[in-house]
């Protein structure tokens, strides 16, 4: 473990690297995440590492750079993206692009999502070298473009055109490590696995007519409406992931309002609802969210149609966000879906899939996710790790499509309120704290050397 001492001294070097990483623009779209990887190549070729820049598009930047192992034990990937979300500056209380430091937080677009991680994984890096540590196995750091929309100029791209350089037996990245407050404790998520995306548009055909005779024309906003209504409302069956459960039974020991609710819902998930819905009225968060890690869902995100006021539309155009579980296809869910419509007239409605990436699950049981366990109850004895299932998606699909196993583990106290952790990513005001840096630093280099020596 390396000392506290050395640890203290890295917290201006992480400060300064994430306010540098803050003020590179990468914004996706366009992402120009060139400038960002140039800058991590530049700082770490000042301590001897031999880094690539490879530039999937014109300003679409990678840069990728390993430490050698003697080959005994399996290779780790730490894994970040450097592009990220717009931030309108006139909803933020500070310029989301100038890496202010005020009141013990650094500020700034990417400072959680994930510009940090980035930060600490670059830390850990330097850290193994100037600690002279001779790894057991293959230490890679990648850090990627265009994870913000969809990843196929980052982390997808290398996965397609140079597998070698990025593949790993084990993944670290993005998706978990927050501490949850619960009943006195942290409870530690760790993404085991993430749903897949199934975004798709439905196009409703009718007959257009004057307004004044509805009865003779044919509408399709009418008949998007029955669409929208018979989707919206679909329950599909619950099913219990391996993650899922032991996130479930995990939280039913820890969390003392919801443990009755938990237990039930254990014991017989196919009826869950009615369950949820009386732990909605209590909280109505978790209910929800523990309600999505349950089953596909399918959400009406985007609707168009109409022309004129007095027109009987012949055309409407809706688009849906569909999420499936792991153990199903976005095949199977478009298949159902359409079963769902099929006495909608299916000829008169058309079907286009926008984006389709399958869900993905790495095994809980393995040697990384017990280190981490470990690692983190000699940082803060009293916690509970549990692992847990995104409803989103990140850059571990591509990589455990390469028979990686990827968990989503930044470490992170919550030293804010949670929600206003939550609601920093991808919102406004987003900060981390200079003390989490510096905590993340400590775990994840701890969770390294123990793992890879
Ligand atoms: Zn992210």
């Amino acid at each position: 473990m390396v000392d506290a001492h050395l640890l203290e001294k890295t917290r201006g070097e992480v400060t300064s690297l994430l306010r540098d990483l803050i003020r590179i623009d990468t914004t996706n779209p366009p992402g120009n995440e060139i400038q960002a990887a140039k800058y991590l190549a530049k700082t770490l070729e000042k301590e001897g590492f031999v880094c690539e820049v490879l530039e999937s598009k014109p300003g679409r930047g990678n840069v990728i750079t390993r430490i050698r192992g003697s080959g005994e034990k399996p290779s780790l990937l730490l894994l970040s993206h450097l592009d990220v979300v717009a931030a309108n500056p006139k909803e933020w209380n500070v310029d989301p692009f100038a890496g202010t430091v005020n009141e013990g937080f650094v500020w700034g677009r990417g400072a959680l999502d994930m510009k940090s991680m980035t930060t600490i994984e670059v830390m850990v890096m330097k850290l193994l070298k100037r600690q002279h540590i001779e790894p057991r196995g293959d230490i890679i750091l990648a850090a990627t473009a265009d994870e913000e929309k969809g990843g196929e100029e980052g982390a997808g791209w290398l996965t397609r055109n140079c597998p070698k350089k990025i593949r790993a037996d084990y993944v670290i990245n993005e998706g978990g490590g927050l501490a949850v407050p619960v009943n006195g404790k942290n409870m530690y998520t760790v993404q085991t696995a993430e749903k897949g995306i199934l975004w798709f548009k439905v196009k409703a055909k009718g007959t257009p007519g004057h307004g004044s005779i509805p009865g003779a024309a044919d509408n399709a906003i009418v008949r998007m409406n029955n669409v929208v209504r018979k989707l919206e409302r679909y329950r599909s069956n619950i099913s219990l992931t391996p993650t899922v459960k032991q996130f479930l039974t995990e939280m039913a020991k820890e969390h003392k309002a919801a443990m009755k609710t938990l237990t039930k819902l254990l014991e017989d998930p196919a009826a869950a609802d009615p369950v949820l819905d009386e732990l909605a009225k209590k909280d109505r968060a978790l209910a929800e969210e523990i309600r999505a890690k349950l089953r596909m869902t399918v959400t009406p995100t985007m609707i168009h149609g109409g022309v004129k006021e007095n027109i009987i539309p012949s055309e409407c155009e809706a688009v849906f966000d569909c999420r499936v579980l792991p153990g199903q296809t976005t095949g199977d869910a478009m298949d159902k879906i359409k079963s769902l419509l099929k006495k909608m007239d299916l000829e008169k409605l058309e079907f286009e899939i926008i984006q389709a990436n399958e869900p993905s699950e790495s095994p809980l049981d393995t040697a990384l996710y017990r280190n981490i366990a470990s690692t983190l109850r000699k940082f803060d004895s009293h916690c509970v790790v549990v692992p847990d299932m995104l409803t989103g998606g990140t850059d571990s699909r591509f990589l455990r499509k390469l028979g990686a196993v990827c968990y989503g583990f930044q470490p992170m106290r919550s030293d804010m309120p949670y929600g206003q952790i939550k609601s920093g990513i991808h919102g406004v005001d987003e900060r981390i704290s200079i003390d989490n840096l510096v905590f993340g630093t400590s775990v994840l280099y701890t969770v390294v050397e123990r793992f890879m020596t």
